[in-house]
């Protein structure tokens, strides 16, 4: 078995384990970028959220829901961003879809990613384009 995470859910790698249902394992990220930061992960593999069913999706996201209160309480951090990395391009390495909830607070020093600008009707345009063609 290649994928570190399925290592992790067979129990032949350790994680610092915070939540597990029956589709869903959290734990912390072993190089996290805030204290607590958690990777919510689906026991089956799926590489990303393309492929993973709807339901593993709604799965992880109310393992996010119940689990972010319990990271902020603990941490005392005040608030956190939720993300996937959904690709390579996009920065994913672990090809095991997962979610990170990264506790954040006001002096945490992370920036936030920069803005562009779109040019007059570029994202009316834009917008229209990408609606025409979600399934
Ligand atoms: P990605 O870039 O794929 O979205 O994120 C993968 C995350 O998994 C990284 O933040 C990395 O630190 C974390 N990670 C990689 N290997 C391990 C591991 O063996 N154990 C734990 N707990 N986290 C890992
Ligand atoms: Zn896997």
């Amino acid at each position: 078995m290649e994928c570190i995470f399925c290592q992790i859910m067979a129990g032949q790698i350790p994680c610092d384990r915070v939540y597990a249902d029956d589709q869903v394992l959290a734990f912390l990220d072993i190089a996290p970028i805030t204290r607590g930061h958690t990777l919510v992960v689906p026991k089956r593999h799926w590489t990303d959220l393309a492929s993973a069913p709807v339901e593993t999706a709604a799965a992880m996201m109310a393992a996010v829901k119940k689990i972010a209160p319990a990271v902020l309480e603990t941490t005392g951090a005040t608030a956190f961003n939720v993300g996937i990395n959904n690709g390579a391009a996009a920065g994913q390495i672990v090809m095991h879809v997962h979610f990170h909830l990264i506790p954040r607070r006001a002096d945490d020093g992370l920036r936030s990613w920069p803005h562009q600008k779109y040019g007059p009707g570029e994202g009316a345009a834009l917008a229209r384009q990408i609606a025409a063609t979600v399934g």
